[in-house]
């Protein structure tokens, strides 16, 4: 039988194997997407020593949250942001990873508590240039992230993408690449960036290959959600 445990470990050590076997070498963290997943299997992720935890869905998170405190879990959110949710959001999470409009970095600016460090966050871009996809387009982004950077209460660190899901390597591997390069654009002009969030379960070694700095993955730890 395979735990939550076992599967996390295996993950880790092929991040660690990917990534000596690349030419970035760059720093990956794990994030663990446990939307869909009951609180009991954070707290098994967690015993087992992951304590970065992404969710997609505000309610649902801060129900999981209110059965956690216990535990000393980084919340990062990574779901599509309604205006209505973002006071929530400043409030409750530590990273967001998905901003692709000033209206939301304004809001969450103006709603991260004083008391609280900065929110550190991520510009989702879109690169499969799919109208319905969200995600900022990249020749939007250098504005974007200027605005986003004269916000006290935000920390750019840099972008999130969910390229289209393909098995196909050589899709998967030409997306990221592009965001890549949108990565490495931003930080010749200048800012100041660290984390590229690209990779899912399935895909999450092409990505660290090209880069990434923090992969986001649920099924392949978790199990299929229901
Ligand atoms: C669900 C989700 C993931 C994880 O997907 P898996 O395929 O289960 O690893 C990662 N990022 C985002 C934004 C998601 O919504």
């Amino acid at each position: 039988m395979t735990s939550i445990s076992n599967r996390l470990q295996d993950i880790l050590a092929t991040i660690q194997s990917v990534k000596l076997a690349g030419q970035h070498q760059q720093p990956v963290s794990l994030l663990a997407v446990s939307k869909a997943q009951p609180a009991a299997a954070i707290r098994e992720a967690y015993a087992a020593g992951q304590a970065m935890f992404g969710e997609n869905y505000l309610q649902e998170a801060l129900d999981k949250q209110t059965q956690l405190t216990d535990l000393n879990i980084e919340w990062h959110f990574i779901g599509p942001i309604q205006s209505n949710k973002t006071q929530l959001i400043a409030q409750h999470f530590a990273w967001v990873h998905s901003i692709d409009r000033l209206k939301i970095a304004q809001r969450l600016n103006d709603a991260r508590p004083a008391n609280l460090p900065a929110l550190q966050v991520c510009i989702q871009v879109n690169v499969s240039h799919e109208a319905s996809k969200s995600g900022v387009a990249p020749d939007k982004l250098a504005a974007l992230a200027t605005a986003i950077t004269a916000l006290p209460q935000l920390k750019l660190r840099g972008l999130m993408a969910i390229p289209e899901p393909s098995h196909d390597e050589n899709k998967q591997r030409v997306q990221f690449k592009q965001v890549r390069e949108c990565y490495d654009a931003l930080s010749a002009e200048g800012f100041a960036l660290d984390t590229l969030s690209i990779g899912m379960s399935d895909d999450y070694k092409t990505a660290i290959a090209q880069g990434a700095t923090i992969v986001r993955i649920g099924s392949a730890i978790f199990g299929a959600r229901k």
